[in-house]
């Protein structure tokens, strides 16, 4: 049995983890794919306090790091599917289940995909979501990068370094990416700006070729000769797997306010994964820690109920 389980290790869930630890807990932390979530693909994070120019994977190790020092458990698993009995929470993951008084989802969001013929087939092959991870593979080639928010913009400068050309590809004319990146974006030379187009094709069967391309006021179509194209045009939650457990919202995030309480007593929701109007990395930690407060309050009253039954 543990105090508090947390679904997602990413900066949400670890923050959740690593301050449920500090209150004495036992504590769960499931994670399907990498630790740290999203903010292992930002090259450099200049906006969290206290810690400037890191970089998201450094940022998450020394996280990780923490959570495991104080003695979290983690384990490798997506998990399936929760069953509450009564006020207790059964995670089914894998083969395996997990039972915990207070639960914590920390799902986070996933790359929202251009929905193009081919995107699936081409994944790994040319297309890629996370310049961090795959952009040493295009050393001195030809790349592009759709989106017009941070994620794009960062993307792009942090691609300059290495590929040969970067194509910056947005459906309007103004970014939606902070100030500072829009700066130094425009004293990039080598990152050419093709705006307001759409990509409406890959080229390629089994490797990416090229890109074909509608300018949007217009509608001239061009042809665009890339070996990569990475994919930044925001994320969606990855919710559905929770839907009988709590409310969603119409675009499927979590609804649980800023004190992370959702519709099921003991469960808590933290981090981009819950309805909220700012995704940063300083609102996911204190999320996690917001709702780590809560669950532990949550597993103690149980705990108290028990002693005097
Ligand atoms: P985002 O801010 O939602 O931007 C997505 C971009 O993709 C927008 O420019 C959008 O165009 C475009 N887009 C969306 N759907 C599209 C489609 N189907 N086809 C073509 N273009 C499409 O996503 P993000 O950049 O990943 O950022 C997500 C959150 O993380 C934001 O809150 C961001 O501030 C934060 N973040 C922060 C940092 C940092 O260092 N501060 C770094 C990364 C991310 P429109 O502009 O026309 O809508």
């Amino acid at each position: 049995m543990y105090d508090v389980i947390v679904i997602g290790g990413g900066a949400a869930g670890l923050t959740a983890a690593l301050y449920s630890l500090r209150a004495g807990k036992k504590v769960l932390v499931l994670e399907s794919e990498n630790f740290g979530g999203q903010i292992t693909a930002s090259p450099r994070v200049d906006n969290y306090p206290g810690l400037p120019a890191v970089s998201g994977s450094a940022f998450a190790d020394a996280l990780l790091e923490q959570v495991l020092e104080l003695g979290g458990e983690i384990e490798m698993e997506r998990a399936a599917a929760v069953e509450l009995d009564g006020p207790f929470k059964t995670v089914r993951a894998g083969r395996e289940s997990y039972t915990g008084k207070s639960l914590i989802l920390a799902t986070g969001v996933r790359h929202r995909r251009l929905g193009l013929p081919g995107e699936e087939t081409l994944a790994g092959s040319g297309v890629s979501y996370c310049a961090v991870c795959d952009g040493a593979f295009f050393k001195g080639k030809k790349v592009a990068v759709a989106g017009g928010g941070d994620t794009a913009l960062q993307s792009a400068l942090f691609l300059s370094s290495m590929a040969e050309a970067v194509y910056l590809i947005h459906r309007r004319e103004t970014f939606r990416a902070e100030a500072a990146l829009t700066v130094r974006l425009a004293g990039n030379a080598k990152i050419q700006q093709i705006t307001p187009y759409r990509i409406t094709a890959l080229q390629g069967e089994t490797e990416l070729k090229g890109l074909t391309l509608i300018q949007t006021v217009t509608g001239e179509a061009k042809e665009l000769a890339v070996d990569g194209l990475f994919v930044a045009v925001g994320q969606e939650p990855d919710n559905q797997a929770f839907a009988g457990l709590v409310q969603l919202d119409e675009a499927g995030y979590i609804r649980a306010g800023e004190d992370c309480c959702t519709s099921a007593p003991g469960v808590f929701a933290a981090g981009d994964c819950r309805s909220k109007g700012v995704r940063q990395l300083t609102t996911a930690t204190a999320d996690g820690a917001v709702a780590a407060l809560a669950a532990c309050v949550y597993a103690d009253a149980l705990d108290f109920s028990a002693a005097r039954t």
